[in-house]
């Protein structure tokens, strides 16, 4: 066999023709998933893409959003020798700021002796406290809607007794809806989260063109389908019209998943929810729903989040997570980035997380 594969081959065709285009302004395209900023980042798509055209990191990273209270809950519940408290691993090491004679993370709470154990899906908290019925099992479940929608599809199927949650679950369209009703959003188009569309279908999307004149598409993960969005949203730009395109169309299917959707509407409310070092964005997080309350580790171990809401917002001292997060500074702007932070010595979730933007820009060689 010989030649590139079929989605080198587009890549490049894409390629070529985005630099055919007559780009004679500053185009700012914001992505909203950490996958996208991956690929984008590893391809080295910045280097070989016309200087007019600015790929910015928008909030695409659920961990990067986790509020203070709820780390600063999930290591109170740490502490507790009757708990087991299971999350997905790049929450282990998600920093809080607490007195630093406490552990300020749960990698910290687990070297102090809590029984912190990292995870990789939602059965395995329910297989773990299935496995441990004299334990509480507490998971920790923050995420996008991708990783809230089988967190919902546990608890519809029933969770073990000794099993509750910690839900800090976020919608990311509320993110960009926030950013689109201030002053100044601070891009010129939007490449619509494949993911996430293809659960909640990409129609959830269409705000962005129809209320803002935004030109949106929704790619997928491959250079070729982010190549193919961005060609779009460019086209569009220089056409001023405003739609949403769809290229990821074979797997982000109009209304997106229904069972996952409809498990999702089944379980889970949808309420204001505050983002780390954002504040509260309207209708952006999920809950259990009422019927579900007992399964809510805040309230079965009542705890006291008195003291960490005052800090909901905070980021660790000197990061700027919060504007990397909206795209309102490059990770390298930060004064902390490859000096004192870096992926060995993460101080804020930017740089902990494999969806943050430090992280991966680090990852992909960018040290200035
Ligand atoms: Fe925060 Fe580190 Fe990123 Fe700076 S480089 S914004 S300190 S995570």
């Amino acid at each position: 066999m010989t030649g590139a594969p079929a989605s080198a081959v587009a890549a490049r065709r894409w390629l070529e023709r985005i630099r055919a285009l007559p780009l004679n302004e500053r185009v700012r395209v914001m992505n909203v998933c950490g996958g996208h900023e991956r690929s984008i980042s590893m391809a080295g798509l910045r280097g070989v893409l016309p200087p007019q055209i600015e790929l910015i990191p928008g909030p695409g990273c659920p961990v990067c959003v986790c509020p203070e209270e709820d780390v600063y809950a999930a290591i109170r519940l740490a502490a507790r020798r009757e708990v087991i408290l299971v999350a997905f691993g790049d929450m282990l090491r998600v920093p809080a700021n607490l007195p630093k004679n406490e552990p300020r993370s749960l990698e910290q709470a687990r070297a102090a002796g809590g029984d912190v154990r990292p995870i990789a899906s939602p059965q395995e908290a329910a297989k773990i406290a299935r496995a441990n019925p004299d334990r509480d099992v507490v998971f920790f479940a923050a995420g996008f809607e991708t990783t809230t929608a089988p967190v919902a599809a546990l608890v519809a199927e029933g969770l073990p007794d000794n099993l509750s949650i910690l839900l800090s679950g976020r919608l990311t369209w509320p993110a960009v809806a926030m950013l689109l009703d201030s002053e100044e959003a601070g891009f010129d188009a939007l490449i619509a989260p494949g993911h996430v569309s293809t659960v909640m279908g990409p129609e959830e999307w269409r705000f962005v063109p129809e209320r803002h004149g935004i030109p949106s598409a929704v790619a997928g993960f491959e250079t070729d389908s982010l190549l193919a969005a961005l060609h779009s949203v460019l086209t569009q730009h220089l056409e001023g019209r405003a739609v949403l395109d769809n290229s990821y169309e074979t797997v982000a299917r109009p209304g997106g998943n229904p069972t996952a959707r409809r498990l999702i509407a089944e379980t889970l409310d949808v309420v204001d929810a505050t983002w780390r070092g954002i504040g509260v964005i309207p209708k952006s997080g999920f809950a259990l729903k009422p019927r579900f309350a007992a399964f809510d580790a805040v309230r079965r171990f009542d705890l006291d989040l008195a003291e960490a809401r005052k800090r909901a917002g905070q980021m660790p001292p000197g990061c700027d997570c919060a504007r990397v997060v909206l795209g309102k500074i490059y990770p390298n702007q930060c004064v902390l980035f490859g000096k004192a932070c870096t992926p060995r010595t993460p101080i804020g979730p930017c740089m902990v997380s494999d969806e943050g933007a430090c992280r991966i820009w680090w990852s992909s060689g960018i040290r200035q």
